[in-house]
């Protein structure tokens, strides 16, 4: 067994402060993470191997490095910080499944994960119980999907789905297929970043059984597009399994135009359509991570001019006290007049286009 196998990576992830070598210089914000003695409180210190080796050891502003290796600011939280900040819990209606829409909802299928990323909003939900679901409660959200024909679609999430082993997840998929053959299932995983030794063929077989499946990834920064990445995301597609992406706006680490437009046009490359680009969730202890909106719009208007519509994502936020997600965007419109909206196109041109009363 090599570092190529996905359980090797598995059983050798960093986990402590002495795991990091000394060649690896903290700073000392990093340092003074492992110094708190309430840094075991928080979201453990956990990342792969692979992961790990992308990151630089002398640059502290290496946007691998920053979204693994923690920092003393994360025990600072801000009044309108949550520990649940999408109130998550308030929309659940069985153990792992949470329903906010009426046409879709989410399962969440174990809390592990294979890397624990700083500024996760599921924090203290991620790597807590390190359980996954028993085939019984998948059973369970299966039939309570099946009768409410409104639910066209479920997303499989966690932590991550692809932590568990290929014959539990198969039983999890065989029963919700059998429950509900005309649903649409979405799986959401950041293995293909941070594990992508965990995209086997023996996997992509199982997935391809259950279509209509599409898988989400979480891509923050073109750094981590390597070519173990990219043959993972080539399987996946070439099997009709279709890839989107989630990135989360992260300062200091994807928080300008030239590393989005980057990140955004090399996704497309590899055939992965980006799909959404999420403000910071109000997490406790993770506002070093947030950009402000009118940043993002400010990014976002400059991505629109310089990037095509399929390179394109949402800007969307998640609201806070389980206001759902909305798309942000900045009021193209700059005006109305006599029944016209006054519209500024991407090389600052106005445009009229007609306010119809039908
Ligand atoms: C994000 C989310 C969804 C999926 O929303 P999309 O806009 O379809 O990606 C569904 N249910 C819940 C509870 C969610 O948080
Ligand atoms: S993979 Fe997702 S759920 Fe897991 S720690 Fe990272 S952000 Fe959180």
């Amino acid at each position: 067994m090599d570092s190529s196998d996905w359980h090797y990576q598995l059983r050798h992830r960093l986990k402590k402060r002495q795991d990091i070598p000394d060649s690896f210089r903290l700073t000392r914000l990093e340092e003074n993470f492992f110094k708190t003695d309430s840094h075991t409180q928080v979201l453990p210190f956990l990342v792969t191997p692979y992961y790990f080796s992308l990151a630089d050891p002398l640059d502290p502003c290496c946007p691998i490095r920053r979204q693994v290796i923690p920092v003393a600011e994360e025990f600072v939280y801000a009044p309108y910080e949550a520990a649940d900040p999408l109130c998550e819990s308030q929309c659940t209606v069985m153990p792992g499944l949470v329903r906010r829409y009426h046409d879709r909802c989410i399962l969440k299928l174990t809390d592990s994960c294979a890397v624990h990323c700083r500024f996760c909003f599921r924090r203290f939900f991620t790597g807590t119980r390190k359980k996954a679901l028993t085939i019984t409660q998948v059973q369970q959200a299966a039939r309570y999907i099946a009768q409410d024909k409104r639910i066209r679609e479920l997303l499989l999430t966690g932590g991550d789905p692809f932590m568990v082993e290929d014959a539990v997840l198969d039983k999890y998929l065989r029963v919700i297929r059998k429950i509900n053959p005309l649903l649409v299932v979405r799986i959401g995983s950041r293995t293909p970043v941070v594990l992508p030794q965990r995209i086997t063929p023996d996997l992509i077989a199982l997935l391809a059984r259950y279509k209509p499946l599409w898988l989400v990834t979480h891509y923050n920064h073109s750094k981590e597009l390597t070519s173990d990445s990219g043959q993972a995301l080539s399987l996946l597609i070439d099997a009709g399994i279709p890839v989107l992406n989630q990135t989360v706006l992260l300062k200091g680490v994807n928080d300008n135009a030239d590393s989005l437009a980057d990140l955004f046009s090399r996704l497309v490359y590899f055939r992965v359509k980006p799909y959404y680009l999420f403000q910071g969730d109000l997490a406790k202890g993770t506002a070093h991570f947030r950009t402000s909106i009118s940043r993002g719009l400010k990014l976002m208007r400059q991505l629109s001019c310089r990037i095509s519509g399929l390179c394109l994502p949402k800007y969307a936020v998640d609201l806070p006290q389980g206001g759902g997600k909305v798309v942000i965007e900045e009021s193209a419109i700059k005006s109305i007049e006599k029944g016209f909206y006054i519209i500024e196109n991407y090389a600052k041109k106005l445009y009229k286009y007609p306010e119809e009363n039908n």
